[in-house]
């Protein structure tokens, strides 16, 4: 019998057993020596100056580089003619051709310089349909942990040693239990993995029944769910009986409804960060709540006449992605600019997000999610939840679940807004509907671009 059979047709205490033995195992894959050794490590570096900083982020870019040009076939040969060691800067690296995500995919035997098996796999986030996995050192993930373990410690929380919810799309719950007891404890690291496809109206008030009995010290995971019952305690007046010491979401673009509106149920500010995926190098908000672009963790490039991003990550020895096309825009402050919590690196003034979380205005001009959201930043709270869907440059269908009514006025608010950021000629129809269901990920899609240009 397959493992998830096992699990599924066990009672919930050995379940969370399961999980548990299964946290033990990933932890010590995930946190050996060089786990610790890189806190320290990373203790160090966030005191230097900028010039120290960017003197690092040169040097392992060049280590990076050279064991790539050596292990690679595939870069070997696309960087051919290229003297590698003729670089003086990080702007030599504009001499380099950038990568795509399908270059990568047909190549990847021939990207890789590690053998696959004994390798950490992992997927990188995806822009677009099929995701792409990659093969990396044991080592870089175990760097990677620390990054944002460390990245947590700044805000106070010390991982495995302080209890945490994480809100994921893990199937953790069976399809046949009858319990509502949609949570399951991973004792290995004080964690609580609540799951994101079982937050309804109907089962909210037992997550916070759990969430009051576990006290976590932080929250993680996708900040779609922790809105979704960060709106229904607001509605209904309920005020948790713990406060975390911060909010880490991870996954989902984090748009300014969702951080208003969670800050204010959980009493605990939201620090994002970027780089979730295997890909990419650090962006991760401080104590100041400035963003920073974490130069020790690799190259964030922004590509010629827009936001969109190139990124080169360090932790990618195993599969290189080098001036990678990820898919993301960025805005850089600029960068003579530094924050005043003592992490001397350059900042970022915004994650516009991923290349998918956007929907036309009729003229084609492109609109993020995090500008789509603020539309329903008037409207009542009976609005639980909504969906725009865009199927041509001139219609969109907004899906919504309402707690009491929808009237008239709220149509005619909403419309006006949706005209004023897409344009007079968008046509609008309206649809309530019982919900909005998540996506195979467990993650949830406030927009939906179905335009084909
Ligand atoms: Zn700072």
């Amino acid at each position: 019998m397959k493992y998830q059979n096992i699990y599924d047709r066990s009672p919930i205490f050995f379940q969370n057993f399961m999980a548990t033995i299964y946290g033990y195992k990933v932890k010590r894959n995930r946190y050996g020596k060089t786990y610790y050794d890189y806190l320290k490590y990373l203790d160090k570096i966030h005191k230097y100056s900028r010039e120290e900083l960017e003197t690092l982020q040169f040097n392992e870019l060049m280590k990076l580089l050279n064991n790539t040009v050596e292990k690679s076939k595939f870069y070997r040969e696309l960087y051919e003619g290229i003297d590698i060691n003729s670089f003086k800067s990080i702007d030599d690296l504009k001499k380099l051709p950038m990568v795509t995500k399908e270059m990568i995919r047909q190549n990847i035997d021939d990207v890789i310089t590690i053998p696959k098996s004994g390798a950490s796999v992992g997927n990188t986030g995806g822009t677009t349909g099929k995701s792409l996995t990659v093969y990396n050192r044991p080592e870089d993930s175990q760097k990677r942990m620390a990054t944002l373990d460390y990245f947590k410690m700044k805000h106070g929380f010390r991982n495995m040693e302080m209890k945490k919810a994480t809100f994921m799309g893990k199937h953790i719950v069976p399809p046949t239990q009858k319990k509502k007891v949609f949570w399951r404890y991973n004792a290995a690291i004080k964690q609580m993995v609540y799951s994101s496809f079982h937050i309804t109206e109907e089962n909210i008030p037992y997550y916070i029944e759990s969430l009051n009995k576990l006290k976590p010290v932080a929250i993680d995971g996708f900040p779609s769910s922790m809105y979704d019952i960060a709106s229904y305690m607001i509605r209904n007046n309920i005020i948790f009986e713990f406060k975390p010491l911060a909010i880490f979401p991870t996954s989902e673009t984090v748009t300014t409804e969702y951080r208003e509106v969670i800050e204010k149920a959980f009493g605990a500010k939201v620090r994002d960060q970027y780089a979730s995926s295997e890909g990419a190098p650090f962006v991760w908000e401080c104590e100041c709540g400035n963003y920073h672009y974490d130069i020790t963790t690799g190259v964030i490039e922004s590509m010629d006449d827009s936001n969109e991003v190139l990124v080169t990550s360090f932790t990618t020895y195993g599969t290189p992605l080098i001036r990678y096309r990820i898919g993301d825009s960025m805005v850089f402050e600029d960068p003579s600019k530094v924050c005043g919590c003592g992490f001397n690196t350059p900042l970022v003034k915004s994650i516009e997000g991923r290349a998918i979380d956007f929907l036309y205005s009729t003229k084609g001009g492109k609109i993020s999610l995090v500008n789509v959201s603020n539309i329903f930043k008037y409207m009542p709270n009976t609005i639980t939840k909504a969906q725009l869907i865009q199927d041509s440059l001139t219609h969109m269908l907004v899906k919504i679940v309402v707690d009491g009514d929808f009237t008239n006025r709220d149509k005619k608010i909403l419309t006006d807004e949706i005209k004023h950021k897409f344009g007079n000629d968008m046509k609008v129809d309206f649809e309530v509907v019982d919900d909005i269901p998540r996506e195979m990920s467990g993650k949830y899609k406030l927009i939906v671009n179905k335009v084909k240009l």
